[in-house]
Order: C-alpha cells, then sequence, then structure tokens
C-alpha cells in the first residue's frame, strides 16, 4: 500500500535509508492491524457482559412495581448508561473497521426521495417531533449502500433533534445538480461556534461538555458518519451560527444508468 522505496541503482546511504525507511512501514503497518484487532477484540468481549447487565437491569426495572423514586432513578440511569456504552462499543468496532477498509460497503442504485421520506416519517414517530420533507419532484438517484446511508441520516436527524429545543421543527431538503444529490439537514438549535465546527467531526469531541453532557451521546456518531460518506464517495459540510441552527450537507454523486 505505502511508497516503498525503489531499491535499484542507489547510493548506498540512500540504500541503507531506503531498508530502514521500508522496514519502519512493515512495522508500522503491523502495528496499525495489531492496534486495528485489538480494538475489534475488546469490543467485542465488553459488549458480550454489557449486554446481560443491561438485560438485569430492564428486567429489575419492569418486575419491580414498588420502588422508591431514588432506586427508580437509579436503576433508570444506570439502564442508560449501560446502553451508551454499548453504543460506543459498537461505534468503535465500526470505526476501527473503516480504518482499515475492512467495512464493506454493498453498492445499489437508491432512489433519494423514499428514503428521506422513511427516514423523516420514522424519526418523527420516534421523537414526535416536527419533521419536514422539502423534495424536488425529480427522481434523485444516487449510488450507495443503503442501510449505511440511512444510519448517516438518522444519525443526523437525531442530533438535530437533540441539539434543539422540543417545538423547534427539523428540515430534511433534497436537491440535485447536473452531477450531484444534495441532503441538508436543517435544524434551528443551539448552533455550533465556529472554532469548533471543522473538530465536531473528530473521535470523542463534543462542543461544550457543560452544554452537551447532559444530552446522551458518545461523541463519535459524527466521526462514523464522516467515514461512512466518504467511503461512498460522499462529502459532508457544515455551516452553522450559534443560537441559529446548523445544515449538515451530505453530497454525493449521482448515479447515472448505463448506456
Ligand atoms: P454526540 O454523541 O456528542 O452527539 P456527535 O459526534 O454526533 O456526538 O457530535 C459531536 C458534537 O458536535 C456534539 O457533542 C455537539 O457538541 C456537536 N453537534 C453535533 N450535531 C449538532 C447540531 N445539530 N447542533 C449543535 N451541535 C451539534
Amino acid at each position: 500500500k505505502a511508497a516503498k522505496l525503489q531499491l535499484n541503482q542507489a547510493p548506498d546511504e540512500i540504500l541503507g535509508l531506503a531498508k530502514a525507511f521500508n522496514e519502519m512501514l512493515f512495522r508500522l503497518s503491523g502495528s496499525w492491524e495489531q492496534q486495528r484487532q485489538f480494538v475489534d477484540n475488546v469490543s467485542h468481549e465488553l459488549r458480550t457482559p454489557l449486554t446481560v447487565v443491561v438485560g438485569y437491569l430492564q428486567s429489575l426495572l419492569r418486575r419491580s412495581n414498588n420502588l422508591s423514586a431514588y432506586q427508580q432513578q437509579a436503576l433508570e440511569t444506570a439502564t442508560a448508561e449501560a446502553e451508551r456504552t454499548i453504543r460506543m462499543l459498537q461505534d468503535l468496532l465500526d470505526l476501527a473497521r473503516a480504518d482499515s477498509g475492512n467495512l464493506h460497503f454493498r453498492l445499489n442504485p437508491i432512489m433519494l426521495n423514499t428514503l428521506v421520506a422513511e427516514v423523516a416519517a420514522m424519526s418523527q414517530k420516534v421523537s414526535n417531533r416536527q419533521i419536514n420533507v422539502l423534495t424536488t419532484d425529480e427522481d434523485v438517484v444516487i449510488c450507495a449502500d443503503q442501510d449505511r446511508l440511512q444510519q448517516v441520516l438518522i444519525n443526523l436527524v437525531d442530533n438535530a433533534i437533540k441539539y434543539s429545543a422540543p417545538e423547534q421543527s427539523v428540515d430534511l431538503i433534497l436537491e440535485q445538480t447536473e452531477q450531484l444529490a444534495m441532503i441538508h439537514v436543517r435544524d434551528r438549535g443551539i448552533g455550533i461556534p465556529l472554532n469548533h465546527q471543522n473538530r465536531i467531526f473528530e473521535r470523542f469531541y463534543r462542543v461544550d461538555e457543560s452544554m452537551t453532557r447532559s444530552r446522551d451521546g458518545t461523541g463519535l456518531g459524527l466521526a462514523i458518519v464522516k467515514s461512512l460518506i466518504e467511503g461512498m464517495e460522499g462529502r459532508i459540510t457544515l455551516r452553522s451560527k450559534p443560537g441559529e441552527g446548523s445544515i449538515f450537507t451530505i453530497t454525493l454523486p449521482l448515479w447515472k444508468p448505463p448506456l
């Protein structure tokens, strides 16, 4: 994969350097793979016992009908935190796979008008939030992995809901140009200060712990969104103003039917 230095016809010093360089590359690529494998194993190993913990907590909550307010609260918090940790492990697993190119995409032509409408309907039902869909009359067709793209959109809509007030609606807007499809997810929420806008796609990065801490999340969502979208040859960009809201835009190449 890496740019191996050519060893023929080089003077001795360079030859020595090149050998050292190639050796270093070899070790580095090995340690990357080891690190990925480690994350993979740890995620799996931790997920199993945590799933058992969540199962017992949920069954306690279901079966106990004379809990004190404190007990109820404690059990609910413990359940929510354990569930969040499981999600975090799944996210880490996805990222480790994306890093090593082991995240496989099943690419098919997808009609975005339908997908966007489905995601909006689903999110509206779960969250009880008004989600508006604005699409063109034309069919917007791209080539992507349907499940992964749906995961991306749900993630962005979840964020839009999480970082805005209950009475504020969220918009899903679909557009196309000659070559590209664009999906915008717009909220009218707290917005993101300019100096954080590049960084929120980093792993574990959250804008202001005091502001976002109460909102449950892992800080991994956008890192995954970005790596999934880029894995499907797309881009994600952001426009936002604190106090006014944010627009996340996904751009993907249009699917062209074979001639
Ligand atoms: P989290 O699990 O914290 O939501 P994400 O990776 O999805 O993690 O987002 C990273 C951070 O970016 C969030 O903690 C929040 O500070 C900020 N953020 C993401 N989406 C929005 C949004 N729609 N409005 C305001 N801030 C946002």
